[in-house]
């Protein structure tokens, strides 16, 4: 792994790239944009540009790479995700290779880069991905032992299956949506008063949930498993994901059967998908998994990944407050044993599912990824810069999600999700 050409990190592009940009030559994400020019289509990013794969192709530089035409030439990942992990992988180290500041046969064909290189802020950035089936871990011990904590009996807030299992729900596909995309709060049954019946009324403990997400190749025929050894061969990138909750609703569904209309009215992706192969370099350790765990998830070397991540909130008209600082590093359960979990019992999973990591908490009050619990259930509301307090989140906020990867001066981020709460319709 560590052989990828375009992880190198002496590498420089002739494509000028803004100091601290998420986006230098050695990220090459995948994304599908589109604007009253362009048919949505494959891209990938430099800097402040996009890069039009459609057109890179019809030009004649992804030859001799086992693509077609319409793997770039559509509104989603999907068909250029179904050729597989070495061929994305070539296909990466092909684009790295062009932007080179040493390779001149992209950046001397002047009339070729108007068409190839196309500014970010003209384009939507599109849904990437169609995802067949969304699944949502619980994989971070702090949030898992918070929630336990207000919800049920502090002395035994973990359940007794969380150590040995990497505890999971299948979630709705549906309306997992791209950053930008305006959220209307949701309704549905609640009980404000433990004493009364419910009442159907707007959601009144509205959340996000800071998570990442990855998404996957297609795997093996059902009735066969992943190992943890195998899983990253599976995986082919990450994005930042805010999993929103409405807390009330799901206080009062969710026994016995767990999350179900608390959880499906929405997901927000940001819309760069950064692969796998690029965050190599950031591999660390898991949290040492005290009882030993089973065999089918006991795995070998680093797997899990150092993404620094952050949580605003952004009120109506007012600027925006940092709430969160987490790291992905955090998770308990590594995405290597979320996939050999997924599929032990014979479960296939497709090209394109996406798998949420659960809300990503740290150890400290600031660093817990959701309102849920950076205000303590309603108990310590937060502080906005503009004086207003937060106990959970209001119409009109909006929520935003910022995360990257830095080690050696080389920062692969994945720009930011962000998503506005609107009133209920
Ligand atoms: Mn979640």
């Amino acid at each position: 792994m560590s052989n990828i050409p375009a992880n190198n990190p002496n590498l420089k592009s002739w494509v000028e790239v803004p100091a601290n940009s998420d986006f230098p030559i050695q990220n090459i994400p995948f994304g599908v944009v589109k604007n009253d020019q362009l048919t949505p289509r494959v891209a990938s990013r430099i800097g402040d540009m996009v890069i039009d794969l459609k057109t890179l192709f019809v030009l004649g530089y992804l030859e001799n790479l086992p693509f077609e035409l319409s793997d770039f030439d559509g509104c989603t990942l999907n068909a250029m995700m179904r050729r597989g992990k070495k061929a994305v992988r070539d296909l990466r180290n092909r684009i790295s290779k062009l932007l080179d500041a040493n390779q001149a046969d992209l950046q001397k064909n002047t009339h070729h880069l108007e068409q190839v290189l196309i500014p970010v802020n003209t384009v939507t950035m599109c849904m990437p991905v169609q995802i067949g089936d969304y699944t949502d871990f619980y994989s971070s011990r702090e949030h898992a032992t918070n929630v336990g904590m207000m919800f049920r009996d502090p002395a035994n807030a973990l359940l007794p299956n969380w150590l040995w299992i990497p505890v999971g729900y299948h979630g709705r596909a549906s309306s997992v949506v791209v950053s930008g995309e305006p959220i209307y709060r949701p309704k549905g049954q609640i009980k404000p008063n433990p004493e009364e019946p419910p009442i159907f009324a707007p959601c009144r403990n509205l959340d996000f949930e800071l998570e990442m997400a990855f998404i996957t190749f297609d795997g093996k025929p059902m009735g066969d498993s992943i190992s943890t050894a195998e899983a990253e061969e599976y995986i082919f990138g990450l994005c930042l994901f805010n999993d929103w909750s409405a807390r009330d609703i799901q206080t009062w569904e969710y026994v016995p059967l767990g999350p179900f209309l608390a959880k499906n009215f929405a997901s927000t992706v940001s819309p760069w998908i950064v692969t796998l192969d690029a965050l190599q370099p950031y591999k660390v350790d898991t949290p040492k998994q005290e009882p030993e765990v089973l065999s089918y998830l006991k795995f070998d070397g680093q797997l899990s990944y150092d993404v620094q991540l952050e949580v605003f909130i952004q009120p109506e008209n007012a600027d925006e407050t940092k709430i969160c600082t987490s790291n992905f590093k955090y998770m308990y359960w590594n995405m290597a044993q979320q996939l050999a979990h997924h599929t032990v019992n014979g479960c296939n999973i497709r090209c394109g599912d996406l798998m949420g990591s659960g809300t990503i908490s740290g150890s400290t009050p600031d660093s817990y990824g959701s309102m849920l619990e950076l205000a303590w259930k309603g108990t310590k509301p937060l502080k906005m810069n503009d004086g207003s307090e937060r106990k959970f989140i209001q119409d009109g906020d909006t929520v935003i999600m910022r995360g990257f990867s830095e080690r050696d001066g080389v920062r692969i981020g994945f720009g930011e999700v962000t998503g506005k709460i609107l009133p209920a319709k």
